[in-house]
């Protein structure tokens, strides 16, 4: 037993049943509920799991749902949830910060082993690791590059916007006369409004941070940041900082305000979108009049194989041809050499002819679609659209009456395009919970989606 919800790689071994009443927590708050779904003895047991880590490495945390807990046991796991929170709390991290910048250049000192800005009185604890001197000004207002990208695969996943996508991003959002943006795990753009913001006076966009990573609460005032956990929608910081976001949300009437995401990559979608549908209903109940069928503008930035899970969830949305690049991840950045392309793609329920992308980096606008779509991607007459999802110029299967990837052929066999590579007659595995054909897991009419 254990299986913790790492095994979600295992396709059809695991699946996701959602945020329950009453789930058990573990550090990183409410656990969420699996079901086990391969073959074997346990095939539709229902345990809990920890919504934020799917390495058991990083949080083990496992509870079959029809377990008893004995009160010893749930009292062990409180002590050890307290236990497990970071050292310093949000509020005194600001006090450090503010002891910090009153610091002359020549002790202002950041430890690299435990990620955290030292004060004098520390330094003998740290005396022997690995720590940077007289950080400046400038190093205080980047934090992602200061702190080191948790690149742990399964659960931070941190990769950091390229400064051109960033720079991007934020003027689109200028643009389309954006005022607020809730920044949900993208520190880097946060970062890039607030140095907009205190260097240039005209700059009205504001941001507030909700993310994971507490590293940044030594950065950001409550006001600015907010400890919280995409996958479950947990704000660490109790209501004081649920407060925060909603008022957020509220200033000018909820107008005026878009939330950009950018999740780890991981898979549970469902949770995600559970978790943006409280959010854009906190907003939802900003408005005085109500915003009636008004949703809350939002990007979710997300690779293009997702697209159809995302609009699962969210039907209103569309996906723009806009590639987003990385710092740090080899594949996901346009290299100096030739352009690599990167999966990555903005899904927004905005108008799409009202994301203009740039002409200079090759897109161009569909009359017909009415949309910016890659240079490579070619309006189809017989489908009437621009179909390519990848940006390489898709062509069209009469036989399968769309247009398919560029390295497809027909197959005969299987009454379907493929990859000439492929095997034929790998029977169709259908729905991940139940096993049966015609629908999807998310679909699957044997979960209570709540
Ligand atoms: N491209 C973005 C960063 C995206 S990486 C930028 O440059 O700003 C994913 C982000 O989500 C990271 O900041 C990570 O800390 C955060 N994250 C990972 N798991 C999370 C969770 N469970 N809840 C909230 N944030 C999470
Ligand atoms: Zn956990
Ligand atoms: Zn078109
Ligand atoms: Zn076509
Ligand atoms: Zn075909």
């Amino acid at each position: 037993a254990g299986a913790g919800a790492g095994a979600m790689s295992e396709p059809g071994a695991i699946a996701l049943l959602g945020p329950q009443h009453g789930a058990p927590r573990c550090p990183h708050g409410p656990a969420l509920l699996f079901v086990k779904t391969g073959q074997g003895q346990e095939e539709g047991r229902r345990f809990y799991a920890c919504s934020a880590c799917r390495d058991r490495k990083d949080c083990n945390f496992f509870q079959w749902e029809d377990e008893k807990v004995s009160q010893t046991r749930l009292a062990a796991r409180e002590e050890y949830n307290r236990n497990h929170q970071p050292s310093f709390t949000h509020r005194q991290n600001v006090e450090r910060y503010k002891n910090f910048v009153q610091l002359p250049l020549s002790k202002r000192r950041f430890c690299q082993e435990c990620q955290q800005l030292l004060l004098p009185a520390e330094w003998q604890k740290h005396s022997d690791h690995q720590f940077l001197c007289e950080i400046c000004t400038a190093q205080l207002k980047s934090p992602s590059q200061l702190l080191y990208p948790l690149e742990n695969k399964k659960t931070n996943a941190q990769y950091l916007f390229a400064d051109r996508s960033c720079q991007f991003l934020l003027n689109l959002l200028i643009d389309l006369g954006f005022r607020r943006v809730l920044c949900v795990g993208t520190p880097r753009l946060h970062e890039l409004i607030q140095s907009k913001a205190s260097q240039e006076e005209d700059f009205r966009v504001r941001s507030l941070l909700l993310d994971i990573d507490f590293r940044y609460s030594q950065f950001y005032t409550e006001d600015e940041f907010c400890h919280y956990n995409m996958f479950n929608h947990y704000f660490f910081g109790g209501e004081a900082a649920h407060e925060t976001c909603r008022k957020f949300l509220y200033e000018d009437n909820g107008e005026r305000v878009i939330m950009v995401t950018d999740p780890p990559f991981g898979g549970l979608v469902e949770a995600l979108a559970s978790s943006f549908k409280k959010l854009m209903a906190m907003w939802k109940e900003t408005g005085k009049e109500g915003h009636n069928n008004k949703e809350m503008p939002m990007f979710w930035i997300f690779p293009y194989f997702f697209e159809s899970r995302i609009l699962d969830f969210f039907p209103s949305f569309n996906m723009m041809d806009y590639q987003v690049d990385y710092d740090n991840h080899a594949l996901y950045k346009h290299g100096k050499t030739g352009r690599r392309q990167s999966p990555v793609r903005i899904f927004t329920n905005l108008t799409p002819s009202m994301i203009v992308l740039p002409v200079e980096e090759g897109y161009r606008f569909c009359t017909v679609c009415q949309r910016y779509v890659s240079s490579g991607n070619q309006h189809c007459e017989i489908c009437n659209s621009c179909t390519s999802k990848d940006g390489r110029r898709w062509k069209h299967c009469v036989l399968c009456k769309k247009c398919v990837k560029p390295s497809w052929f027909h197959c005969n066999n299987c009454n379907c395009c493929a990859l000439q590579t492929h095997s034929c007659e790998k029977t169709d595995a259908g729905c991940f919970v139940c096993g049966k054909a015609g629908h999807k897991r998310s679909a699957c009419p044997s979960l209570s989606h709540t």
